[in-house]
């Protein structure tokens, strides 16, 4: 769960990692009162609150001199669409005299198995221009769960790219209280960018990102009130009801994969993908699943718009094949004016019954043998 800048800065106030007071604001009426009685000196900065960055190329970052003004940006911004997430609320900040703009996050990496501190002295908008160009001002430092930021973590990072070593103690204090809230939080990443210096030589958080791993949300109570906020996908919240799995995969994608059980769900994902085609969204559909849940799992993944082929990969044990495919038949006689595909590969438990369902159905359900047959039937729908 990714968390809106807002939010991500209270957990850093928690945490006392330095930021700004401010206001935030969710509708247009009354927006000026709110703002002249926050009492905060002009200029000042709007945001666009969405959980994805890059807002201030994406003109979700405003700078207003008067009251009125960011009224009127206020006005402009909310509702605003940034990389498809609408802003439904917007912060109001102070605007900074920025001395410099650095970049300081902890997330976890899945080569090292470790928390990588990331650092570069060259933050800001540009961050991900400077790591393509510049990678001599990138640095990348494991921390070592049981020791923490160690001093030579912060000293390496800083020596490899250059930084101002004065600052070095308020960067290795910074890195530490990140570095708690990145474990106490259960989060994937926790970043600063920028990081800034301002006109006194203090490090302050200018923006944040803070992301949660869903799986922890049942130890974490204070989250459910930030989800709410959030602007969550539908059919990630419809399959969250009915407590089903369904992962957002590639936004270009225009396949949907649905398997039971993770292990073959991600099988098939890298299969498919090694064929250059790309998967939008996978649906783990877990064990013994009926007709009736069946059908309401390929109707969720139907409903994408973005997708033209749903396969569905089955190891028919505890889930029997022939209840699979009367739940896909069902899916998708109702869908039929999708005009969607579905490639079916069952294997186990009432297997040829299951054929017989499909074959009898009459619908755009080819019912593939194995999994490298089934994406080349795959292939051939989507190259011709
Ligand atoms: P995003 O990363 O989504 O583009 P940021 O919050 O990092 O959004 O803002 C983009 C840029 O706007 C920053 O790199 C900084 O230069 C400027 N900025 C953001 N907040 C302030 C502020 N309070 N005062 C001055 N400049 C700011
Ligand atoms: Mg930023």
């Amino acid at each position: 769960m990714k968390l809106l800048e807002y939010q991500a800065k209270e957990l850093f106030s928690k945490y006392a990692i330095p930021i700004q007071k401010g206001i935030v604001i969710e509708t247009k009426d009354g927006a000026a009162e709110k703002i002249r009685s926050a009492g905060l000196q002009f200029p000042v900065v709007i945001k666009a609150q969405v959980q994805i960055g890059g807002r201030g190329k994406a003109g979700g970052v405003k700078f207003a001199d008067t009251v009125e003004e960011a009224a009127d940006l206020c006005g402009q911004m909310l509702g605003m669409d940034i990389r498809g997430f609408t802003a439904r609320e917007l912060l109001l900040v102070e605007k900074k005299e920025i001395a410099k703009e650095w970049y300081l996050s902890i997330m976890l990496d899945r080569y090292t198995k470790s928390p990588l501190l990331i650092f570069s002295p060259l933050g800001g908008m540009d961050i991900e221009e400077t790591a393509r160009t510049r990678a001599d001002k990138i640095a990348k430092v494991p921390i070592d769960p049981l020791r923490g930021v160690q001093d030579y973590v912060i000293s390496y990072a800083m020596d490899k790219t250059g930084a101002d070593k004065q600052y070095q103690s308020q960067l290795k204090e910074m890195a530490e209280k990140l570095y708690k809230l990145f474990f106490d939080y259960y989060t994937m990443l926790v970043e600063i960018n920028p990081l800034a210096i301002d006109e006194n030589g203090s490090l302050i958080a200018l923006d944040g990102k803070v992301e949660v791993d869903d799986n922890a949300l049942a130890l974490l109570p204070d989250m459910s009130a930030c989800r709410d906020k959030l602007q969550e996908d539908p059919q990630v919240v419809e399959a969250r009801r009915v407590n089903f799995l369904f992962i957002p995969v590639e936004e270009a994608g225009d396949i949907g994969v649905m398997s039971n059980g993770s292990g073959m769900l991600m099988s098939c994902i890298d299969l498919i993908t090694k064929k250059g085609m790309q998967i939008h969204a996978a649906l783990d559909l877990g064990g013994g699943a009926t007709a009736e849940r069946i059908a309401e799992a390929v109707r969720i993944m139907l409903s994408r718009p973005r997708i033209k082929t749903v396969f569905i990969c089955i190891f028919g044990g505890i889930t029997r094949c022939d209840e699979v495919a009367r739940g896909a038949v069902i899916a998708m006689s109702q869908n039929a004016a999708l005009g969607k595909q579905l490639i079916l590969r069952m294997e186990g438990t009432n297997k040829d019954e299951a054929a017989k369902i499909v074959a009898a159905s009459e619908l755009p359900i080819t019912v593939a043998e194995g999994i490298p047959n089934s994406v080349e039937a795959i292939y051939r729908l989507h190259r011709g």
